[in-house]
Parts: C-alpha cells; structure tokens; sequence
C-alpha cells in the first residue's frame, strides 16, 4: 500500500435494470473516483432479496479500494454514484438499481448518524460475506472477528457466482 492511501472495500447490490450491466458500470465509476485506485473486484453473485416479498434477486459484488479520501468524503461519492443510477429510495429494502456500502475502511471504528464502521450488517450478509472473501480471505472486521469466522457463525451457503 503506498503512503497515505489506506484500503476500503465497498459492498455493491443491484436489483433492477439488468443488475449485472450495473454491478460493471459501478466498477468503472468506483475506479475514476478522485485519488483512488480501484484494487480489485469480486466475481459477481445472485442471490435472494433481503426486504419485501416479491422482489427481484440481487446481484452482489465488492470491490477493494486503495483511497486517500477520507470516509465521509467516500461516502459523498459513493451516494452521489447511486443517485447518477437512479436509485429509488421510496421503501426501505426495497428494490434499487443501486446500493453502494462502505463495509470496511482500514481498521476504523466510527460510529456517527452517516456512517457506522465497520458497516453493521457484515455478519449477517452472505452477499457481503463470501465476496468479501474472494478478495481478502484473512480480513479481520474490527470488532466483529476474521471473516472465516464470520462464515462459519452465519452458517450460510454461497450464493451462485457467475
Ligand atoms: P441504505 O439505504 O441501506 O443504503 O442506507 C443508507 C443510509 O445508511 C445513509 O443514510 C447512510 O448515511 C447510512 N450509512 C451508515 N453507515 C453506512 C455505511 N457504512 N455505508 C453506507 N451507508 C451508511
């Protein structure tokens, strides 16, 4: 890792409008967000919505940054990302042409109204979980274990990679 950039990975979801030509075009977007380098991205999985009955599946995907933009400023771009894809914010988990989480920065803990760090819903995730796992196998989560741990506690099976 070079001198002032720290590494993020960013948890990526997509319901609608051919979720897979999302998940890509997210990439892309991720990789030209000023004074990052986009490091790595997981294969992309579908897998069952979370929210409401009735939903679409999802298509799933992290990607590893090196970043020097501070977290709330990440977080800045990574909503405004999601609004250039038009992302309806109508229902609570509901369907949305894209969900863009921060899941990790670094080894932070940060707690404030915008952002929780690590992002809480890591453990309960298989759609977090195993892509995570493609790119970094031995990544500790601050405050919630390593991630084989994780895996084994959540007891979930892979969701399909394609
Ligand atoms: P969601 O609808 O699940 O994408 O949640 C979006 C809201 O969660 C926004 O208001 C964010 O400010 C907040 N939030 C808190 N922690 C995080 C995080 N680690 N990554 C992304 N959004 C977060």
């Amino acid at each position: 890792m070079n001198s002032g950039h720290v590494q993020a990975y960013i948890g990526i979801g997509s319901n609608l409008d051919a979720p897979a030509s999302q998940l890509l075009r997210s990439l892309a977007r991720l990789a030209s967000l000023p004074e990052t380098r986009l490091q790595a991205s997981s294969r992309l999985y579908r897998t069952p919505p979370m929210g409401p009955p009735g939903q679409p599946w999802y298509m799933n995907a992290v990607a590893e940054l090196e970043t020097r933009l501070e977290p709330l400023v990440l977080l800045d771009h990574l909503q405004a990302i999601e609004e250039a894809f038009g992302r309806i914010r109508a229902e609570r988990w509901g369907p949305r042409t894209l969900d863009l989480d921060l899941l990790v920065y670094r080894d932070l803990i940060h707690e404030c109204p915008r952002l929780s760090l690590p992002h809480p819903g890591i453990a309960e995730r298989a759609f977090v979980l195993y892509p995570l796992k493609d790119l970094a196998p031995d990544l500790e989560i601050p405050r919630q274990g390593t991630l084989s741990r994780l895996i084994e506690a959540l007891g979930a099976p892979c969701p399909e990679a394609i």
